[in-house]
This record gives structure tokens, C-alpha cells and sequence, in this order.
């Protein structure tokens, strides 16, 4: 039985056909809440579901401006849908709490541990948090890719043993579910990489996310350390069943890879935040994802960008373009460049302070 567990509930788990909440399903994935939430298991809420549950409440939202109509439905729906909440959880006699959070609130590393400590202190005292995206506030090029995205990020800050991601299919299948001979991928290991091979980029009725994201974001968050599921949220008792890890459940389950150091984590969602960039070749490529512990050496850079200081945090990336990792900066830019023909000068990112995507 897991101990603590993030559980992502997605807006067409949540909402009816006929785009009204569905209490009746609201209430039987609380009802497991209750029941694990008693066992003594700590649970963090991320809802979806306030933008779908505003829309069945507001009669002409102003459709040629997709800003504003997000920020009208949500702000509207996200009352509805988190006192819908509140009373089904004051019935088995627990307090939940309402948490909007935006991306930029992981951006620094204080506000980031802010974020953290109210998280901690809300499950101290037993109450479950429900954590949305301020879609109010948030605007476009600084929103999460979806509530996938969110939940992951949430549940590497808080070290939950595990990370439940409930739409409305059961997993990850190897082609177009329901085309002939295509079947359900009951386990990800950390080496599967390419999940675009089977995953088609079709998104759902109301959710933002698709299942590419889904399977991305549970790829990052397995090699945190945290086990991730996804499976069906319309799927009798589910969530109780996927917290006693039966395996009769029909999902994917992606294996949890070594737990990382806390900063490190940190580090993990920041990458949209700093425009700093050290690019560097093959060698320092395969030397950094090599088994053995690796700072990155002056010597490896082919170019960098920006004017660092000591301290910033640098994009890493490759040969091919492609991003690879995050590192703080052990000095600045002024004097690896000084330095940069000095094959034995200090890393320029030492290994406890580098973070590498799977
Ligand atoms: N935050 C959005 C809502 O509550 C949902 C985002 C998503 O689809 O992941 O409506």
C-alpha cells in the first residue's frame, strides 16, 4: 500500500456529456479519498475541472477571445467545483483546501519552498489540499502544459511514494485503442524512451492535455523516484484499488527510477525559466549520461550564451540542439570564458548540482 499519493483528475473524468459536474462520480472518487485518507495515507488533490464545470454554469462566455472566456469559465466553475468538493468531504468528516497555483510559482527556489511548506503544513494537520492552476491569472505563455503537468511537478516537490493520473482511458496503448491487435502497456521502464511511437498526439473532449503529455510528464516523474499510474478515473474504486498496487487493475504503470536529491528537483522545473544556454558536444554528452557521476568541464562546451553569474542556472545543450539538462553555474561567464581553454579548470557545473532529463 502506498503512503502518500498526488492523484490528477482530469476535467472529462470529472464532467458529464452534457458538460454539467458529475457529482455522482465526484462522489464515489471521494468516497476513496475518504477511505484511503483514513487508513492514514497522505493524498494530494489536483483537480481539473473548473474551466468544464464554468462552462455549464455561464450561458454566452465570449467564444473569439479564448483568454478571456478561459478566465470567465474558471474563475466561475472553480468555486462550484471546489465546494462540490468541501461538502462531499465535510460528509466523511475531513477538511479539504483550495490551492491555485501558477507556473512561475516554481520559478525560484523560495517561492518554490513556500509553495512546499504550505503544501506540508496543510497535509500535518489532515487535510487534503485540492491544488488547480490559477487559470484566472495565468496567461498563456506562462501556463502548464496541463494539470499532468502541474500534478507531476507537485508530486516530485512533495516526494509522494506516488503519482495517479486519472482520465478517461485506461493507459498507454500500443497504437489507436480499439484498432485491431493494439493492446494496453501495462509497464514503462525508465529505458522506454521514445513514447511518441505509440502514442497518438489526439487529445480528449475537455481536457488541455493530451496522452503524449501524459506519458512525458509521467516519464519525468518516474525518474524522480515516484511510481506513476495512469489508468481510468471512470473505473469502479480505482483510486483504492491502485493505492493497494493490485494488479488487476487495467493501467500503466511507469517504474520509478532512483529518487534525487531535493535541489535537484528543483532544478528539474526550472528549465522553462533561465535563458542562459551552454551548448556542448558529443563527448561531453555521452560522458555526462554515462553510469559514472559527471560534472560538466569547460572542455566539453562549444559555445555558450548569455552573461551568467555565479549561482544562475544554465540550459545544457547538445550536439543535436536538443535540451538535455539544467546546471548551476559554479562561477560566471566572465570567467569561463577566461578559462575556457584550461582543460583541468573546475567543472563549470559540478555533478550535485546538475540535472539531467531522462
Ligand atoms: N485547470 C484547468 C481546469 O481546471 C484544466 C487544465 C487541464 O485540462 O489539465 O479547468
Amino acid at each position: 500500500m502506498y503512503k502518500s499519493i498526488t492523484v490528477k483528475i482530469g476535467s472529462n473524468v470529472l464532467t458529464r456529456p452534457d458538460r454539467q459536474l458529475d457529482l455522482e462520480r465526484i462522489s464515489h472518487l471521494t468516497d476513496q479519498i475518504a477511505t484511503l485518507h483514513k487508513k492514514g495515507i497522505k493524498i494530494i488533490l489536483v483537480s481539473s475541472g473548473a474551466v468544464a464545470s464554468g462552462r455549464g454554469m455561464v450561458a454566452n462566455p465570449p467564444k473569439k477571445d479564448p483568454v478571456s472566456e478561459r478566465q470567465l469559465l474558471s474563475s466561475v466553475g472553480q468555486i462550484k467545483l471546489v465546494s462540490t468538493y468541501a461538502s462531499l468531504f465535510e460528509a466523511h468528516g475531513i477538511t479539504c483546501a483550495q490551492v491555485l497555483v501558477t507556473k512561475e510559482d516554481f520559478r525560484t527556489r523560495e517561492h518554490y519552498l513556500n509553495m512546499k511548506n504550505c503544501l506540508s503544513v496543510l497535509l500535518e494537520h489532515n487535510i487534503v489540499p485540492i491544488i488547480n492552476e490559477n487559470d484566472a491569472v495565468s496567461v498563456t505563455a506562462l501556463m502548464f502544459t496541463d494539470n499532468d503537468e502541474l500534478a507531476g511537478l507537485v508530486a516530485t516537490m512533495m516526494n509522494t511514494e506516488a503519482y495517479f493520473i486519472l482520465s478517461n482511458v485506461d493507459g498507454i496503448y500500443t497504437g489507436n485503442p480499439g484498432d485491431k491487435g493494439v493492446k494496453l502497456i501495462e509497464e514503462i521502464s525508465g529505458t522506454t524512451t521514445d513514447l511518441s511511437a505509440f502514442i497518438t498526439a489526439k487529445k480528449s473532449n475537455f481536457g488541455r492535455g493530451g496522452m503524449l503529455t501524459k506519458g512525458r510528464v509521467a516519464q519525468n516523474t518516474a525518474a524522480a523516484g515516484i511510481a506513476v499510474h495512469i489508468a481510468n478515473g471512470t473505473q469502479q474504486n480505482v483510486l483504492v484499488d491502485l493505492a493497494y498496487q493490485k494488479t488487476s487493475v487495467a493501467h500503466t504503470r511507469f517504474v520509478p527510477g532512483t529518487p534525487r536529491p531535493a535541489v535537484k528537483k528543483w532544478m528539474a522545473c526550472s528549465a522553462d525559466f533561465t535563458n542562459w544556454e551552454v551548448h556542448i558536444n558529443k563527448g561531453a554528452r555521452e560522458a555526462l549520461y554515462s553510469k559514472k557521476a559527471t560534472s560538466l568541464l569547460l572542455a566539453g562546451i562549444t559555445s555558450m550564451r548569455g552573461d551568467f553569474k555565479k549561482g544562475d542556472l544554465l540550459r545544457i545543450i547538445d550536439h543535436e540542439k536538443r535540451l538535455i539538462g539544467i546546471g548551476k553555474a559554479q562561477y560566471d561567464r566572465q570567467k569561463a570564458d577566461e578559462h575556457l581553454k584550461d582543460p583541468k579548470y573546475k567543472p563549470l557545473v559540478h555533478y550535485d548540482y546538475l540535472y539531467l532529463f531522462p
